[in-house]
């Protein structure tokens, strides 16, 4: 399954935003973005040779182009699948920015992540990857299973045990969104209910993507 391999901070330089896309590092004084790094440390430009020369705002479709980019690496998802997932949005009810909110949130790699026990979507994703995540007590190894209302998703005995994964729930200070439920001391969420935009933390502008696909 194509999935985006290359150096991740540029990303996030590239978006001059965090997409804490990194796990801890993201939210140490190593980011490269960070607010807290000193300006003459600072790389928070978008990368190559002239990234500083790109720092000017730029067009109505630009912006719309860089927003839609975020929200792809936010959740680390290919153009074509991206895509695929908004002609989707746009066939449902209700606002189509929302509906692709919603199916990127209702991923089972971000599922795992919202539950803890990824650092990062991309460490979500390699357990869910490696079999150690359950959908109704059956294994799923596809990243971008979408759960259902009332499915449980739950780690496997095994992964239970797993150092990095207890350490994940032990130590990452992420609280569980109000559309999912926890049980059996965080190894375990039940999908409650759909996610509502409000319940979504991203900092996305999910218009403007519906804008840019919409030309
Ligand atoms: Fe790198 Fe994380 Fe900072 Fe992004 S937020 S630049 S991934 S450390």
């Amino acid at each position: 399954m194509a999935r985006y391999t290359g150096p991740v901070c540029r990303l996030c330089r590239r978006e001059r935003t965090k997409l804490f896309l990194k796990g801890e590092r993201c939210y140490s004084l190593k980011c490269p973005v960070s607010e807290a790094v000193t300006d003459r440390h600072s790389r928070a430009y978008p990368p190559g040779e002239h990234g500083r020369d790109r720092m000017r705002q730029g067009s109505e479709y630009l912006v719309q182009l860089r927003e839609k980019q975020k929200a792809r690496r936010i959740y680390g998802v290919l153009e074509r699948q991206f895509r695929n997932l908004y002609e989707e949005a746009n066939r449902q009810s209700g606002i189509t920015g929302e509906n692709l909110l919603r199916m990127l949130e209702l991923r089972l790699d971000n599922v795992a992540f919202r539950a803890s026990w990824g650092a990062s979507r991309s460490q979500a994703r390699q357990l869910v990857r490696h079999g150690h995540v359950l959908v109704d007590s059956k294994r799923v190894t596809i990243p971008s299973y979408r759960v259902r209302v009332g499915q449980t998703v739950s780690l496997t005995p095994a992964a239970r045990d797993l150092f990095v994964v207890r350490r994940n729930i032990d130590t990452l200070d992420r609280q569980v969104p109000l559309w999912l439920e926890a049980s059996g001391g965080g190894s375990e969420v039940r999908v409650a209910a759909l996610p509502e935009r409000q319940q979504i933390d991203e900092t996305v502008r999910e218009q403007l993507i519906v804008e840019l696909y919409s030309k």
